[in-house]
């Protein structure tokens, strides 16, 4: 339970427009599943998140940091803590030379759309993918022919103990869809990526061809998280599901996309439930037939 009193001390750290209760976790996720969490917080800066996050620490009030929601799944029940919300308020980009330096809300898109405008290559791969810099970080985020670990060249996050760190190199531990930050305490603040100069005629090229190839591949016209599976080692999640008959499988509201299976949708009212249900029958059906077990890629908030 969040009393008032806690609910206050929030509101001094913020202001009380950037504070919502009882709010759907639904208008925060790609998925638009996810009950009310108790307290949202739409984070305005550096110093709000230190502040806030290091008096919930303190508090040991569960929270929760939320990105774009395009890789989470919260439950029907919501979230019994605060959900502290890193989106638009928090998404300053700023370029210099062939370094960008990207605050923790900024989308990966607008991102690699700000390379794009200053002939710097390497973010084209990010140019689809509809998560935050932060997101993207913690997942190490990939498409294509690239990935967050080929291009960030220091991270700047709140450490565990709340002091401001700039972690580099191996240290950010990035690997297949994972990072030192994943299920971790750490708080993204800011990525700082370096790119190479390149030409913008073949930048544009690129990022048009990846985003056709998602149109043409991906049910993007409904809601997602993305690939829900990790891709398991050399094979494919979506190959393995057709393979065991589960291209169009249904629970509720939720089904294996026809168009990719390796994408799990909402095809109209779908419940966290749901969601959960056809995950583990897909597990389940996909280890019967080929003998390997899928695991999620796609965090599940219980
Ligand atoms: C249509 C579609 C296509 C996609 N395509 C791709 C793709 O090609 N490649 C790919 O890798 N992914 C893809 N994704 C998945 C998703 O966009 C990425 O995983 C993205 O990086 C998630 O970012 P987010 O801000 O939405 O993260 P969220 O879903 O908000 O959060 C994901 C995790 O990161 C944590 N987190 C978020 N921000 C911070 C922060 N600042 N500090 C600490 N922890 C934080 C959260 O607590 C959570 O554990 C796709 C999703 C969709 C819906």
């Amino acid at each position: 339970m969040i009393s008032k009193e806690v609910i206050d001390r929030i509101i001094e750290y913020t202001s009380p427009e950037s504070v919502k209760l009882s709010e759907p976790l639904s208008r925060y996720t790609t998925f638009k599943i996810g009950g009310p969490a108790k307290c949202l917080v739409d984070i305005g800066s550096e110093r709000e998140l230190t502040e806030v996050s290091g008096f919930l620490k303190k508090e040991k009030i569960p929270y929760f940091i939320l990105g774009n929601g395009s890789n989470t799944l919260f439950s029907d029940e919501g979230f019994n803590g605060v959900v502290l919300h890193i989106g638009k308020n928090f998404s300053d980009v700023v370029v210099e030379g062939n370094i960008i330096r990207a605050k923790a809300g900024a989308i990966l898109v607008s991102v690699a759309g700000a390379a794009y405008k200053n002939s710097l290559t390497g973010l084209e791969f990010a140019s689809g993918i509809p998560g935050t810099v932060g997101g993207g970080i913690v997942m190490n985020a990939g498409a294509y022919d690239g990935e967050m670990k080929f291009v960030t060249k220091a991270v700047k996050a709140l450490s565990p103990s709340g002091e401001t760190v700039v972690l580099e190199g191996d240290e950010l531990k990035l690997g297949y869809r994972s990072s030192v930050f994943r299920h971790s305490d750490y708080v993204v603040l800011e990525v700082i990526f370096e790119l190479k100069p390149g030409k913008q005629e073949e930048i544009k090229a690129k990022m048009d061809d990846f985003n056709k190839r998602r149109r043409e591949k991906q049910p993007l016209d409904m809601p997602s998280a993305g690939s829900t599976f990790k891709r398991p080692e050399g094979n494919f999640a979506g190959k393995l599901i057709m393979e065991a008959g589960l291209s169009g499988f249904t629970v509720g509201g939720a089904g294996v996309s026809e168009k990719h299976c390796g994408f799990v949708v909402n095809a109209g009212g779908a419940t966290s439930k749901d969601v959960v249900t056809l995950i583990e029958e897909v597990q389940k059906r996909v280890f019967e037939v080929s003998g390997i077990r899928l695991e999620p890629e796609i965090e599940i908030v219980r």
